[in-house]
């Protein structure tokens, strides 16, 4: 009986330019995608029928973070055929014809709705890992084949690091990566569908444009100023529209000292990039204070994390 141990890496979106909706509904993209430190922790155990899975609360500190602050995340996906990871071996099963028992568990430590595909995270790397775990030698390119079917973010989760990600999300094209740059999260308490926020974005009297090709210019240069003056997301209006208190926690995150903040994919989450782990020391415990000053209502929570791909991981 094998079992083996994936960590699924969350992903933010440095760059997201939205364009046509397709005939089917999706709409086109094309984006920076960039993975971090922060992740699940998913373990694959050979079972001799049928499939379970068991998703419980992690542990942010032993996963990927350098510092946490804030509450537990707030609720968990569920556990059974809902989830998106027991999905995937499902998938994997059938196009392979391969049918074994399994056990999947899942540490959350993405926060879940949050923009972070933390979901897409949990089910590529049961694909990654059910390849290696069962011998199946599937490539790259098939097991993406397998993964665009339950996700568009499936794809670049599968390939992690940083990439440029165009067509529904299925073409995943591996770009210059940075540094490993500390990187500061902001998870307010307020969830985002993405579908209703494409929904929202669709109603907009235009579309908002992002220069997705300064940005890849900027990473391949390494120039954090850069990078931080080129993030862009056409979904951020709509999303700070519907939660005003974002716009105010960009600014939070502005004064304490981010060199830039965007919202990561249809939000809520804001990430903010620092030049290094000591200044981003400082600006964390800025913005604890900054939450501490907040009298009214569940407050955000807030990662120290670092960005992270394979070559420097
Ligand atoms: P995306 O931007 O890809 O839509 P997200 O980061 O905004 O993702 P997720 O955390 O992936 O959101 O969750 C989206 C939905 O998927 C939630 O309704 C959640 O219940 C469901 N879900 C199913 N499986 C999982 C999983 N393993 N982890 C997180 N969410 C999951």
């Amino acid at each position: 009986m094998g079992r083996l141990i994936e960590t699924a890496h969350a992903k933010i979106n440095l760059a997201l330019d939205v364009g046509q909706v397709r005939r089917d509904g999706y709409h086109e993209i094309h984006s920076v995608m960039q993975s971090l430190e922060l992740g699940d922790i998913v373990i694959l155990e050979d079972r001799p029928a049928g499939i379970s899975l068991d998703c419980s609360l992690g542990d942010p500190v032993k996963q990927g973070v350098l510092r946490f602050e804030g509450s537990d995340v707030e609720s968990l996906p569920p556990s059974d055929c809902h989830n998106l990871a027991w999905q995937a071996a499902e998938h994997l099963m059938d196009a392979t014809g391969v049918r074994r028992g399994l056990h999947i568990t899942i540490r959350k430590a993405i926060p879940v709705s949050a923009g972070l595909a933390g979901g897409s995270a949990d089910a590529a790397a049961v694909l990654r890992g059910l390849n290696r775990l069962w011998s199946l030698g599937l490539t790259i390119t098939e097991l993406v084949d397998i993964g665009e079917k339950i996700g568009a973010d499936i794809p670049f989760c599968l390939v992690e690091g940083t990439a440029e990600v165009s067509g529904i999300g299925e073409k995943v094209k591996a770009a210059e990566a940075p540094p490993p740059w500390p990187i500061i999260l902001l998870k307010p308490p307020v969830s985002v569908s993405t579908a209703a926020c494409y929904a929202a974005y669709d109603r907009l009297p235009q579309g908002v444009k992002v220069d997705v090709d300064y940005l890849l210019t900027a990473l391949a240069e390494k120039d954090i100023y850069k990078v931080a003056k080129g993030l862009g997301n056409s979904l951020e209006t709509v999303t700070l529209q519907r939660f005003p208190d974002l716009v105010r926690w960009k600014e939070i995150m502005k004064t304490a000292g981010c060199l830039g903040v965007l919202m990561s994919g249809s939000g809520p989450t804001l990430f903010g990039l620092v030049r290094d782990l000591e200044e981003g020391s400082v600006v964390f415990m800025k913005l604890i204070d900054s939450i501490k000053q907040e009298q009214q209502g569940p407050l955000p929570n807030l990662y120290f994390t670092r960005l992270w791909s394979r070559q420097v991981g």
